[in-house]
């Protein structure tokens, strides 16, 4: 690695620490990272990309030691890492208590996508960073994962530094696996062959379709959903729980305010734990306050429309 090269990774690691994003290299496609410990700098993703979802991100590792901070490896999670990591495998397993990162990179999940990525430049960045990172494909929402320096200021011209280590090996995502006790279930197909992780492993990988909805295991949803019932766009009646947005009628039940300002980028920074909070009271219903359909307004109410949608027609992301 050049010296300048070097500079230009503990440069970028500082702005990461300062909570700014920093299109990466890896060995799939470039990533736009931001720490994912820090909820501001995850939502700047989501702005960035004009993403109108919230998605679990892959959270990228410098090493195992690092990911097991966020994620509970059993034997057999571990086995997957020791054998394809760093590589192009994203390992879905339980967040472990007190991990620290931020709800709007697991999309309010109690499962966590955990990846360390093979690739020179982007594993100094990590070290460097001594943080974990989300990083998402570095393209606006909708256009093709770049895989080289240029392809990501074709995107973002000069709203996001790129750090260059040429072009990607791969071109191909990573592959999502979930461990769920002794399942292996792949999530989407990508640049580790299923087949490779069978022999490797002497089990069976499940497949679930891209995009379709997992029913069975609680960690598997790929959206977080309460208990509670949700109506959208009212206000609240007796016994129900009331999840607010600006200024918010008198209410005697359970109430939040994602809030008081009508702040949106406030709102989606609250709005896992609320739901959380809300669906914990116990009320059977939660009604939520109409969200302008702007900006990070689009994401949260996406969110909610899922959580309101009848059990088994939310589809997953
Ligand atoms: P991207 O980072 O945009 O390439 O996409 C990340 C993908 O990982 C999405 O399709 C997510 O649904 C999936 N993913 C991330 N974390 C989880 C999780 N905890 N459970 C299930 N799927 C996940
Ligand atoms: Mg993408």
């Amino acid at each position: 690695m050049t010296p300048s090269l070097q500079t230009e990774i503990e440069d970028a690691a500082a702005r990461l620490k300062a909570g700014e994003l920093v299109a990466f290299p890896t060995e799939t496609v470039y990533g736009l990272g931001a720490d994912a410990t820090n909820v501001d700098a995850v939502l700047s993703i989501y702005q960035t990309k004009g993403r109108p979802r919230f998605n679990p991100l892959i959270i990228h590792c410098a090493d195992l030691a690092m990911a097991e901070r966020y994620g509970q490896f059993s034997p057999l999670a571990r086995q997957l890492a020791e054998i394809f990591w760093p590589g192009p495998l994203s390992i879905v397993v339980p967040l472990r208590p007190g991990h620290g990162l931020a709800d709007v990179a697991t999309a309010g999940l109690d499962s966590v996508a955990l990846r360390v990525p093979d690739h020179a430049v982007a594993l100094e960045l990590l070290r460097a960073a001594g943080r974990p990172l989300a990083a998402p494909s570095a393209n606006p929402s909708g256009r093709l994962s770049p895989t080289s320096a240029a392809q990501v200021r074709l995107g973002f011209g000069d709203a996001v530094p790129v750090l260059d280590g040429g072009p990607c090996q791969s071109g191909v995502e990573s592959t999502i696996l979930a461990v769920d006790g002794d399942r292996l279930i792949q999530l989407r197909a990508g640049a580790l062959a299923r087949a490779d992780i069978e022999a490797a492993t002497g089990r069976s990988v499940e497949q679930v379709r891209d995009g379709a909805a997992i029913s069975a295991p609680g960690m598997l949803l790929s959206h977080y959903a309460p208990n509670a019932r949700m109506r959208l766009d009212t206000r609240p009646e007796p016994g129900e729980a009331y999840l607010a947005f600006g200024p918010a009628p008198a209410f005697a039940g359970t109430m939040r305010n994602l809030s008081e300002q009508g702040d949106l980028r406030e709102a989606a920074r609250n709005l896992f734990a609320m739901l959380h909070e809300l669906d914990a009271s116990g009320a059977g219903t939660i009604a939520v306050a109409p969200i302008p359909e702007t900006g990070l307004g689009e994401a949260i109410n996406d969110r909610l429309r899922r959580a309101a949608a009848p059990r088994g027609e939310a589809s997953s992301p």
